[in-house]
């Protein structure tokens, strides 16, 4: 069986949609911080299977050991976190408890039941300022610019300083680029609480005229047309990238780091002129002052995880514009 962990949540609950159709037993843990139950049930419409579910916050040691006791666990995905990361600059604590105490009681609870091989998401913010683009695996990392990213980097290390310390572990750490677009169902998709700090919920709510107009955080970039550029992957290549994973821990021992991109980089321009296309609705902007933190340029070399994985993305910026968009429309937001 595979724990997930956070499996209600955006990327969480696409990806028990492809383990479900692979067939997999699956257990979710989820304590709805920034997730809905009916997320639960929309997975089950998509797939027509169940799983087992457990409403719990994953610091909590004793209730994550019975999950431990009752249900054969073979692996465990760890997506529970926050991930905000303006929030994270006002409420630091709150982010190093909640990501690296979770993440720690939960590897804790794993040796403890001799279940070691892990899936965890990680994220380019952990390159900071990138060494080179396109960003390989072995660019160095360091240098991030808020909390959020910094948990990140902190959970990589004590990945493999515990791998240093017992190479029975076996573990996948996935740096994801820029994870957008949903279920081609529509049932599923990203619902950020509030303004969202990303781009693509940004545009789709200015689209749907809940916002006003988006601002570009600025036109002056080293970038094609001076605005910033990035990997925006589709969630549900993001989702089958953790089935590959999955695979690798089956077949070959150790600790693999990848990248999780599709190696194209567009710029917040490309974004809102595809969307706009896709979907025939208008989304105003202007030009803003740059956002602290921000760097130009950051996309993927996904070689590696090609090769050793066998995965690549394959949806492009249209069906992650065209996805995002139906998501929305199919959940009464227009
Ligand atoms: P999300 O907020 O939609 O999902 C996280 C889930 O974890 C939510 O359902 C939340 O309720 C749950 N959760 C949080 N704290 C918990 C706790 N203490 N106990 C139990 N459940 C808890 O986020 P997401 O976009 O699906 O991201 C999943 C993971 O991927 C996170 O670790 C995130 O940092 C990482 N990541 C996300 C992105 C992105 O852009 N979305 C990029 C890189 C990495
Ligand atoms: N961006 C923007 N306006 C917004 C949100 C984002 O211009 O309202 C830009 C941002 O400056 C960056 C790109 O869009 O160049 C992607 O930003 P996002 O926050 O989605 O991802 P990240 O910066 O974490 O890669």
């Amino acid at each position: 069986m595979i724990l997930v962990t956070g499996g209600a949540g955006y990327i969480g609950s696409h990806t028990v949609v492809e383990l479900l159709n692979e067939g997999k037993d699956v257990i979710v843990i989820d304590n709805f911080s920034n997730s809905k139950k009916q997320t639960l049930d929309s997975i089950k419409k998509i797939t027509n299977k169940d799983f087992k579910f457990y409403e719990i916050d994953y610091l909590d040691r004793e209730k994550l050991e019975k999950v431990f006791k009752e249900n054969q666990i073979d692996s465990v995905i760890n997506f529970a976190g926050f991930k905000a990361v303006g929030e994270s600059v006002i409420k630091p604590l709150d982010y190093y408890i909640n990501n690296i105490s979770g993440a720690l009681t939960l590897l804790d609870v794993m040796k403890k039941y001799n279940v070691k091989k892990f899936v965890f998401s990680s994220s380019a913010t952990v390159y900071g300022e990138p060494e080179k683009i396109p960003i390989t695996e072995d660019c160095k990392i360091g240098g991030t610019t808020n909390p959020y990213g910094t948990t990140k980097l902190y959970i990589e290390q004590i990945l493999k300083d515990l791998y240093k310390s017992d190479n029975t572990w076996d573990i996948v750490i996935l740096r994801y680029f820029n994870p957008v677009g949903s279920h081609e169902s529509g049932l599923i998709g990203e619902e950020p609480n509030g303004i969202p700090n990303n781009l693509m919920p940004y545009i789709v709510r200015v689209a749907s005229r809940q916002l006003k107009e988006l601002s570009i955080f600025g036109n002056d970039y080293d970038t094609k047309d001076g605005t910033g550029v990035r990997d925006y992957i589709h969630v549900v290549d993001l989702a089958k990238g953790h089935i590959k994973a999955l695979q690798k821990l089956e077949k070959d021992q150790g600790l693999f780091i990848y990248n999780l991109g599709t190696g194209n980089g567009y710029s917040v321009l490309d974004m809102v002129k595809t969307f706009e296309k896709v979907t025939g609705k208008k989304v105003p902007y202007k030009i803003a002052p740059r956002r602290e933190g921000d760097i130009a340029t950051c996309y993927s070399d996904p070689t590696k995880a090609k090769k050793e994985l066998n995965w690549e993305a394959t949806k492009t910026l249209e069906d992650m514009c065209k996805d995002a968009w139906n998501y929305i429309e199919k959940n009464g937001k227009k």
